[in-house]
């Protein structure tokens, strides 16, 4: 049995002060969900945010992190700076990233074997572009980015996946429960060949773009949906409503 994980992927809003208010606002609505929650504030955010979850059920996530330690790298932050804090998950490879500043395959991959080896949880995210989809080439890219992303991994079952249809983000057009099910499915598939279908069962696999209270519980009655990385909707008191499902 795979237990559920709902993200909110919070991207660049939020001050340090409105992350403190967002949090004093949903961590007690949030309160006794049966998923696991995850927020994920900017950088600024994170510290203050990992404090205030600290007795609560509400895990704290970054929402990219660099794969080396230290050094030369102006701009960025390390695995082991968010460790520090005591942040618990990373984001990897969201479509953001990979669009607005050139995030790889390769580099998604170093990424995830890191954070896992900090004992920190990626959530390394897939999904095709609306060509890509209307061009048949929805399934390669997915497979694509999960053998390229993954490659290596040591303990896959600690991996969390979320499929985001990039069409689907931000516009309000959710994919239908079919279609978002299918492409988990896609990604469990590749895992089964990577790592052994055992492993694969495991593994939580969420679904991303335009989840909101009406359509979240339909998601997750589908087979192969574990969970759903949510943008807008999870700045509203009502993602509490998402998470309880
Ligand atoms: P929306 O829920 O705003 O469509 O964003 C999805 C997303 O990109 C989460 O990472």
């Amino acid at each position: 049995m795979r237990k559920p994980i709902i993200a909110g992927n919070w991207k660049m809003n939020n001050d340090i002060f409105e992350t403190e208010k967002l949090m004093n606002t949903l961590l007690p609505l949030v309160a006794g969900a049966e998923a696991e929650v995850v927020f994920c504030p900017t950088y600024l955010g994170l510290q203050k945010a990992v404090e205030m979850a600290k007795d609560s059920n509400v895990g704290i996530g970054a929402q990219n992190m660099h794969f080396e330690k230290n050094g030369a790298f102006t701009g960025e932050i390390s695995g082991e700076m968010l460790q520090a804090i005591g942040v618990n998950y990373v984001l990897i490879g969201h479509s953001e990233r990979r669009e607005y500043f050139n995030e790889t395959d390769e580099a998604v991959n170093k990424k995830a074997i890191k954070a896992l080896a900090l004992g920190i949880t990626p959530i390394v995210c897939c999904g095709e572009t609306l060509e890509e989809r209307e061009s048949g080439k929805a399934e390669a890219k997915v497979v694509a980015q999960m053998e390229a992303g993954l490659k290596g991994i040591g303990d896959i079952t600690k991996v969390v996946v979320a499929y985001e249809p990039i069409w689907a983000i931000g516009t309000g057009k959710t994919a239908s429960k079919e279609e978002a099910n299918e492409a988990c499915g896609w990604v469990r598939q590749t895992i089964a060949k990577m790592f052994g279908e055992d492993a694969a069962q495991k593994v939580r696999i969420q679904y991303g773009g335009s989840v909101n209270p009406e359509n979240i519980k339909d998601l997750m009655a589908m087979d192969n949906i574990d969970g759903a990385l949510v943008g807008g909707a999870a700045l509203k008191p009502t993602f509490s409503e998402i998470v309880k499902f």
